[in-house]
């Protein structure tokens, strides 16, 4: 699967009871995004929020029958971490959303479905948006994003009765303005979410911890981020479906000042597939209908 929406990098039908999501890797700008934008925000300015390289750095999984799902477009466009329902009345034409409204209270600092404001504050787009493209924007790009999720899920706890979900972010080595937690706050080497024990077995976040922690890193749980839609949605512990959200630290893999990847790239990609190895093993099944 390949279009300018998604990708799955390796399978649709995971080999071990694993899947992987990117939702906030891609940059293809949308052709029309450029023109909504405010006079003080730029295209390049666009990418602020990306999880760059998080793709990349985890593509080896699929070669290992895991698959990876990853977002193309821009999460500033659009974040498929967040519910459909998440609407910004801020942003829309008239403070109006006829839909159903389920907001996070990331409208807050302007990080709702779609992005008020940039990082440092800066708003996105000169006018408010319609109803009408606010709606094409879900049925484009959030719909099958979590479509896709939700098959690769089903797909891989048909074979196996149970299913664990990683979802791949990045953060800034240390928080924006509009970051969670308030401005200049340092972050941990690594962040796992799991909302509070409630989207995985708590083993499956120790394990993580654990094995992440015995390659050397700082590794937080729920502080500052405790996972969102993309773990909640699709999560049910008691029926065998865990997700858990792993945040690595972009100064680990790439340089702060040109988004370059740097030396310590390989190093963790390396790191990441041993952890990804050691999951497969660890919840190694037995196949339903081998
Ligand atoms: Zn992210």
């Amino acid at each position: 699967m390949n279009n300018d929406v998604l990708v799955v990098h390796g399978p649709m039908h995971a080999q071990r009871p694993l899947v992987l999501d990117s939702p906030h890797s891609g940059f293809q700008m949308p052709s029309d995004f450029r023109a909504k934008l405010s006079e003080v925000v730029c295209e390049a300015d666009l990418r602020d929020g990306e999880d760059c390289h998080i793709d990349e750095l985890y593509r080896p999984a699929a070669s290992l029958g895991i698959p990876l799902l990853a977002a193309q477009f821009p999460r500033t466009w659009l974040d498929p971490n967040r519910h459909a329902g998440d609407i910004d009345l801020a942003l829309m034409d008239g403070g109006h959303w006829p839909d159903a409204h389920v907001p996070s209270g990331k409208a807050r600092i302007g990080k709702a479905l779609i992005w008020r404001t940039l990082d440092d504050g800066r708003p996105i787009y000169a006018r408010p948006l319609s109803v009408a493209e606010v709606r094409q924007r879900i049925a484009r790009y959030h719909q099958p994003y979590h479509a896709m999720l939700q098959t690769l899920l089903d797909n891989a706890q048909a074979a196996f009765g149970v299913v664990y979900h990683l979802n791949c972010h990045s953060m800034n080595a240390v928080s924006g303005v509009m970051g969670e937690g308030g401005a200049g706050v340092a972050r941990a080497d690594m962040v796992l979410g799991d909302r509070d024990g409630t989207t995985c077995d708590p083993a499956f976040t120790e394990f993580v911890r654990a094995t992440l922690a015995s390659f050397g890193y700082d590794v937080k749980i729920n502080d500052p981020f405790k996972g969102v839609e993309l773990v909640r949605a699709y999560s049910n512990p008691a029926r065998g479906r865990h997700s858990l959200q792993l945040e690595v630290n972009k100064r680990l893999y790439m340089d702060g000042s040109n988004g370059a990847k740097h030396a310590g790239f390989a190093t963790l990609q390396a790191h990441l597939m041993q952890l990804i190895d050691a999951l497969g093993r660890r919840y190694a099944p037995t196949p339903r209908h081998a």
